[in-house]
């Protein structure tokens, strides 16, 4: 059913809402993920997606999706402009103060994605080149 789709799910299926870069286009413009802080390190790696949002920054799709996914159900924003790029569950309107409490928290949250993100990370480079080493 399609009611089971999280607010992420219905965004990520529509192909509308976020343009897949090729890898060349990448390294050409030498993106940095904004998320991860990573430069084309991962982008070289033909297992990695870039995309790019409709307030046009760029992302590696790997750590948008980890990041709309911490959001849960609330409106999903851009980690570099906060724009909404689609509403969450909740429309309530936020008065100033809970919004300052609401910035404060996704300030903590992406502290966790980002943690969450070197790990795997360092884990991967770990594993690459422990692979490396045995050839
Ligand atoms: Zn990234
Ligand atoms: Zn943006």
């Amino acid at each position: 059913m399609a009611n089971d789709q999280t607010p992420v799910d219905r965004f990520l299926a529509d192909p509308n809402n976020l343009t897949l870069l090729g890898t060349s286009t990448c390294r050409a413009t030498n993106t940095e993920c904004p998320i991860c802080h990573e430069a084309s390190p991962h982008s070289t790696e033909s297992d990695t997606q870039i995309v790019k949002t409709t307030c046009d920054h760029t992302f590696h799709r790997e750590c948008l999706v980890t990041w709309l996914q911490s959001l849960k159900n609330r409106d999903g924003t851009c980690p570099s402009c906060r724009a909404v790029l689609y509403r969450g569950l909740s429309t309530a309107r936020l008065t100033d103060q809970e919004m300052e409490e609401e910035n404060r928290e996704l300030g903590l949250l992406m502290e966790q994605v980002q943690t969450q993100l070197a790990m795997v990370g360092e884990r991967l480079r770990a594993l690459r080149s422990r692979r490396r080493s045995r050839n």
